[in-house]
């Protein structure tokens, strides 16, 4: 993480003489907008993390400390470069402030109609030169920007959970976004020691198509009653090598964003490989979110601890 390439630094169009980091703005200060504003300090931008109301910023803020205190835990950051990154994170309530970033990163609900609102004040507000990158995991960007007035801003930038320990980034060039709003937001998402794979802009793209299958069918398989919730985790564990069980990712990922998920994939395909299993709904009916909000298919002693 420490090795990420310095951030791009641009002149300011007033003074040739000075020079200034990249602002980035992230909307949304829950699982991935504060996971997100650690990444980018940690490379060294300039982060303002946003919320609807100072309770939700602040707790992302401290989520964004807490992940920071993770990977100095874990070696992968030094102790000094964790206090630098946390010192450029500040935080907003509201969109004001996106008129002073050159990025900007929506990480809002997983919710076309929310997110469409959301750009459509970020572009009022917006200098006409920044990047507009969604983290949305399963929206088409297209319809994102659909009714923007420049829909040839806005380029899917696709993060995963939890971000500082995920090196991949999903590219998603939307049917109108302009190629060099594509390039720009792959140096981007490169300067933050990201790998980067480029998707077509199909619902759910490559990565979260793949998941939601995967999630879903695990449900199912604890819904019908084939195998007890530990025994499956431990199946998929051990029988396919994989860091963790569908269950414990799902309490990850949050049950809400991953029904919400299933749902643009069933709307997107009308094919009933994603109808979402019921399990999941009763589940977010019940507020049972996943670590986020202390208890999902496991109990969390600390709600919205990092992983
Ligand atoms: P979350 O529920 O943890 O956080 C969303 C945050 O957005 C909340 O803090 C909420 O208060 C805030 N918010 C709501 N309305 C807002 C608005 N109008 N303006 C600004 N903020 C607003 O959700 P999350 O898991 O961080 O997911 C955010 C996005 O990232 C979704 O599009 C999701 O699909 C995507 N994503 C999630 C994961 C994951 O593992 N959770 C992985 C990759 C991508």
């Amino acid at each position: 993480m420490s090795a990420a390439p310095e951030p791009e630094v641009i002149e300011s169009g007033s003074d040739p003489r000075q020079s200034v980091q990249q602002r980035v703005f992230v909307v949304g200060a829950g699982i991935m907008g504060s996971g997100i504003a650690a990444q980018c300090a940690v490379a060294g931008y300039p982060v303002t993390l946003e919320d609807v109301n100072e309770e939700f910023a602040r707790r992302g803020l401290a989520h964004a400390g807490r992940a920071l205190d993770h990977a100095v835990k874990k070696g992968t950051l030094g102790p000094g470069d964790k206090e630098a990154a946390v010192a450029r994170i500040d935080v907003a309530i509201g969109l004001r402030r996106v008129e002073s970033a050159q990025i900007v990163i929506e990480a809002a609900p997983e919710n076309l109609a929310m997110k469409r609102d959301v750009f459509r004040q970020i572009e009022e507000i917006a200098q006409p030169s920044a990047l507009l990158a969604s983290n949305t995991s399963s929206l088409p960007i297209t319809s994102i920007a659909q009714e923007l007035k420049d829909p040839g801003r806005l380029v899917g930038l696709h993060f995963f959970n939890p971000v500082l320990r995920m090196s991949l980034v999903e590219l998603i060039p939307g049917h109108t976004t302009r190629p060099e709003v594509v390039e720009e937001a792959r140096r981007f998402a490169v300067s933050l020691g990201k790998t980067v794979v480029t998707s077509r802009d199909t619902p759910g793209f490559v990565t979260t198509r793949a998941l939601a299958v995967l999630l879903n069918e695990a449900a199912w398989m604890l819904y019908e009653g084939v195998a007890a919730r530990d025994d499956i985790d431990t199946a998929y564990k051990l029988g396919f090598h994989h860091p963790m069980g569908p269950f414990e990712l799902a309490d990850l990922v949050g049950i809400d964003t991953a029904l919400a998920i299933l749902d643009v994939l069933w709307d997107g395909f009308r094919d009933p490989r994603y109808r979402a299993c019921p399990l999941l709904r009763t589940m977010v009916a019940a507020k049972r979110f996943g670590r986020k909000s202390g208890e999902g298919f496991y109990k969390y002693p600390a709600p919205g601890a990092p992983g």
